[in-house]
């Protein structure tokens, strides 16, 4: 077990907002502190965007949008491109960040690599974004146009924050809106650290706009904003019910929202095992838990169940302790508030079901770690298997027939994605057609995704899909136009 060793008062931080070109403190000054989820003490102090602010950085945007989007796509693909190859290069530095403010360990940090390649995918699409045409009605030609918006906003949360930034802003800002993007409290560093390279890559002042600061004040802001006129949300699905009321209550903007999810891994015994325990594990394991998409539960074949169980506690050990070091793969909880709710959810599935592993301190000083956890025999109505933990906590129950798992897995609110290993390809399809979620993985589960491919979710955890054939869509109103030819 590591030690904690990292000194984050000794390094220097982007912390300012990047309004209109510039970096600027918060207009009355405020500013709110970050605390090492790994040490727990406070190491720097982060501007807090007030209304004003916020009402500023829109303004900012509004006033850029003409000429931003009057630029060829070419054009605007440019500063994308010079983005891309930013944040490739920024990747440990970005990594350290991450470290730092939310506690992912630098040997799990991946997103730097990623969201380079959304950018650049983005910096050649703009001219993707085309109309249609129609000569089917008599003495008419018909087209649409596909316009952007105008202002675009994005709300991310903290547990992916660089790639949420990217995705919520290279599809908007290739069909030519402007951006306004707000970080989440509890990691703002590496979304001011983009904002730098921004800065860097020459974007026109006001085109892209990243603030920081609390979702009540900054976010509350721009959910409710008359200029903003599309709006992409990552987070809770709580946070998303008020973004959504907050857009019906001002302007209608559109909305598209990822939020939640309780996602159900479904193992049968045809399958290899010990890919199913290793995938499993990595998928509850990644970001100790604090990842939207975890498999938080997981139903196997009662013909399989004591192997899997054994094999599954097994690899469900951890290497945890400063998130900084290459040899860590565990690290804390992102923040108090976190650790203390996961705790909650832990003793509260102890008065109702078995724990197999868990409870072992994790020893290490004031930092927020949580030692990894399983519950077996958990009721179905149990709150462990309703609700989203966000912790390394993971429900093992088991099951005898396709429809009883096909039942309990679809009995939740939420809908993200689901997972099923089996080598039958015909039982794969039935199960693929039949879980509620909007991404489903055979023989793989949460994290794999790809950006081709539609990211989003069933129910109540999203509206709308995100990805490289959708996003560009999401920015674009569609506009149609009738021309009556005169007589020869
Ligand atoms: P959160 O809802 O608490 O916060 C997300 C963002 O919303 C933050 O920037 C926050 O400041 C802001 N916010 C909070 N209240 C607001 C308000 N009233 N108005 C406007 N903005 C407000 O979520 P979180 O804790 O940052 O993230 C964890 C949640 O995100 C989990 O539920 C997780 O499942 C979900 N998530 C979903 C996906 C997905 O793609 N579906 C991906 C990652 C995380």
């Amino acid at each position: 077990m590591s030690t904690i060793t990292q000194n984050p008062k000794s390094k220097s931080f982007e912390t300012r907002l990047f309004i209109n070109g510039k970096f600027v403190e918060a207009s009355d000054g405020g500013k709110f502190p970050l605390i090492s989820p790994a040490t727990g003490e406070k190491f720097v102090e982060v501007s807090e965007a007030t209304e004003d602010d916020t009402n500023a950085a829109v303004a900012a945007a509004k006033a850029a949008f003409p000429a931003w989007s009057a630029l060829a796509p070419r054009e605007r693909g440019l500063y994308l491109k010079k983005l891309a190859a930013l944040v490739r290069e920024s990747h440990d530095e970005l990594a350290e960040l991450e470290a730092l403010s939310m506690g992912r360990p630098v040997s799990a940090y991946f997103e730097a690599h990623m969201a380079a390649d959304d950018l650049d995918h983005y910096s050649e699409a703009g001219y993707q974004s085309l109309g249609t045409s129609s000569v089917n009605n008599p003495g008419y030609v018909n087209m649409t146009m596909r316009q952007p918006y105008g202002v675009a906003a994005g709300i991310i949360p903290w547990n992916v924050p660089v790639l949420f930034l990217v995705y919520k802003s290279a599809a908007a800002l290739i069909t030519g809106n402007t951006v306004v993007i707000k970080s989440s409290e509890k990691a703002p560093l590496t979304s001011a650290k983009v904002a730098t390279l921004v800065e860097k890559a020459g974007f026109p002042p006001g085109v892209f706009n990243i603030i920081s600061g609390h979702g009540h004040i900054s976010g509350n802001v721009l959910s409710h904003h008359m200029d903003v006129r599309v709006l992409s949300f990552t987070g809770s699905s709580q946070t998303g019910r008020l973004i959504q009321q907050a857009a019906a209550k001002s302007n209608l903007k559109n909305v598209y929202l990822e939020l939640g999810g309780k996602s159900p891994a479904i193992i049968f015994p045809d399958c290899n095992i010990d890919k199913a325990v290793r995938q499993t594990k990595h998928s509850i394991q990644f970001n100790s838990g604090q990842a939207c998409m975890a498999n938080s539960r997981i139903y196997v074949h009662e013909s399989i169940a004591d192997t899997f169980l054994e094999k599954f506690q097994k690899a469900f050990v951890v290497e945890s302790g400063d998130p900084l070091l290459p040899g860590t793969d565990h690290g804390p909880q992102v923040d108090e508030i976190q650790y203390n709710q996961v705790r909650k959810y832990i003793e509260d599935g102890k008065t109702v079901a078995k724990m197999s592993l868990g409870e072992q301190s994790l020893n290490h000083k004031n930092g927020y770690f949580v030692q990894p956890t399983i519950f077996v025999q958990t009721p179905e109505d149990a709150k462990i298997m309703k609700e989203e933990i966000f912790g390394p906590v993971v429900s093992i129950n088991t099951f005898s027939t396709e429809n009883e798992v096909v039942a309990k897995a679809n009995d939740t609110e939420y809908g993200l994605y689901a997972a099923v290993y089996t080598k039958d390809i015909s039982l794969a399809m039935r199960m693929a057609k039949k879980l509620e979620a909007g991404s489903v993985g055979v023989n793989c589960t949460s994290p794999t995704n790809f950006l081709d491919m539609p990211f989003g979710g069933y129910k109540a955890s999203g509206i709308g899909r995100e990805g490289w054939h959708y996003s560009l869509d999401n920015y674009l109103e569609t506009k149609t136009v009738m021309v009556e030819l005169d007589d020869e």
